[in-house]
């Protein structure tokens, strides 16, 4: 099938691929030229786990194709799916200017009938708005007699096996009130499909609905564990253990229930904060939300504030290693990654910082630039080199069984703050090192 994808980011860049991997036509359209520039030189400019060679063969044999061309882009594919940003706007709701310039350019430039599928995780409702500006836009050319369809088709992927998630789903959530477009969204994901049905197909607002609830339902569980971690620190107990004991319960299972720094990224922060926002513009006030989203932002400083108190108050002029800048392991990604928080309080303190990440350095090079309380080091053990004691924020699989002695006779202090809980306490003790973790007794 000929596809055109608007947003050549985390969700369009992998989603394009996938779907020209198992044989469409896919053009994607982008308004950063830089990028599209990059692209079609062979530079792909996320990091995602398999997406390099995907994106590399399918743009050789011709089938996914990078362009700044809105029109030609438009009257190349029968579908046209809108994966631009969705960021938080002032007011805590989704800011659809992307989205809405999407709708603006199909209804200015399409020539064909056309399905519109929206990826982009929107508020209830912005399917009709899309509806709404693609008219106006064929009203002003007297195009009226062009016929189109909206269809909510939210995006689950996982930044980290982002390309994995694509290839093999867990459901293909498509909201549509069209017979028509639901058997064109049949045909598109047929591929998907063959090991057993995976569309979920229902009514436009209730698709929209379910990507929300599905990601305000992961923070909950997150924030959730974050509040027992705390508590049982308090209580003498070890939250690892009770994360074993309850995740045995098949009704609560053992996903998502780690306790660590919070969540980050680009989706559980703005969504739950645009869901609170969208409940409020209905009348309803959502409370839970608000202290799922209230006890994350109290997550963020928990390891620092550990710091703070093991050096009494005082870190001026000392200097930390960290291990981890990405918001999770397997990308690049750092927006609203715990790191971030953790990095701007111990600058506030006075404290430098020397941080490696296996991928996220050219991102924290770009986002805090050159600061003189800024090393940036090559490998995870240059960055133990004199410093005060070992941060980890982030639990990349190769932090997970470090040469305890190295960290040991590398650090000035022989202190670890661990906010991902990626050791046994009595290990790191026997070591000689002294251990601080998230919900358990410090080692
Ligand atoms: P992103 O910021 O990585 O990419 C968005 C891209 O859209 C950018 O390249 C931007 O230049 C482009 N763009 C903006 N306006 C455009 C226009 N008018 N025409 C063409 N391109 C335009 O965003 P993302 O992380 O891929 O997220 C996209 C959407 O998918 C958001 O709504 C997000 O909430 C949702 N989502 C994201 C994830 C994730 O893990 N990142 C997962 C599921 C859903």
């Amino acid at each position: 099938m000929k596809l055109t994808v608007f947003g050549i980011g985390y969700v369009g860049l992998v989603q394009a691929a996938v779907l020209a991997e198992v044989g469409h036509d896919v053009v994607c359209v982008d308004i950063d030229a830089a990028k599209v520039e990059r692209l079609n030189q062979g530079f792909i400019p996320i990091f995602e786990p398999g997406l390099e060679a995907l994106v590399r063969e399918n743009h050789a044999e011709g089938r996914i194709v990078f362009t700044t061309d809105a029109a030609a882009a438009v009257n190349h594919g029968e579908i046209q799916m809108i994966a631009v940003g969705t960021p938080q706007g002032e007011d805590g709701a989704a800011d659809l200017k992307y989205v809405l310039s999407v709708a603006e350019a199909i209804g200015r430039e399409m020539q064909g009938p056309k399905i519109v599928v929206g990826k982009s995780t929107v508020p209830v409702g912005t399917a009709d708005r899309v509806r709404a500006k693609i008219a106006q836009a064929l009203t002003v050319r007297g195009r009226e007699d062009l016929t189109f369809d909206v269809v909510s088709n939210p995006e689950f992927l996982k930044e980290g096996s982002a390309v994995a998630d694509c290839m093999k789903p867990d459901r293909i959530i498509v909201g549509t009130g069209s017979e028509e477009s639901e058997m064109l969204m049949r045909e598109l994901y047929a591929p998907f499909n063959r090991n057993h049905e995976k569309m979920i197909v229902m009514d436009v607002r209730s698709a929209e609905f379910t990507k929300y609830a599905a990601n305000c339902m992961l923070a909950t569980k997150i924030s959730f564990m974050n509040e027992m971690a705390n508590l049982a620190e308090l209580l003498g107990a070890d939250v690892e253990e009770v994360r074993k004991g309850i995740g045995s319960d098949p009704r609560i299972g053992y996903h998502f229930i780690y306790p660590g720094l919070g969540y980050g990224g680009s989706c559980f922060p703005k969504d739950v904060r645009a869901l609170i926002r969208t409940a409020e513009d209905v009348g309803f006030d959502a409370t839970l939300l608000k202290s799922v989203e209230d006890r994350n932002n109290a997550q963020k400083s928990v390891l620092f504030d550990k710091v703070l108190s093991f050096f009494k108050g005082d870190l001026a002029g000392k200097t930390f290693a960290l291990w981890g800048l990405a918001f999770k392991p397997n990308t690049d990604d750092m927006r609203e990654a715990p790191s971030r928080t953790l990095m701007e309080a111990l600058w506030k303190a006075g404290a430098k910082v020397q941080a490696y990440d296996p991928e996220a350095m050219q991102e924290c090079q770009s986002i805090y630039g050159q600061r003189d309380d800024l090393l940036l080091c090559g490998t995870k053990e240059a960055a133990l080199r004199g410093a005060d004691g070992l941060l980890i924020a982030t639990e990349w699989k190769n932090f997970r069984a470090p040469a305890f002695d190295v960290v040991r006779n590398s650090l000035t202090t022989p202190v670890i703050f661990d906010g991902r809980n990626l050791f046994d306490p009595r290990i790191v003790a026997r070591h000689g090192l002294q251990y601080f973790s998230i919900g358990r007794q410090a080692a």
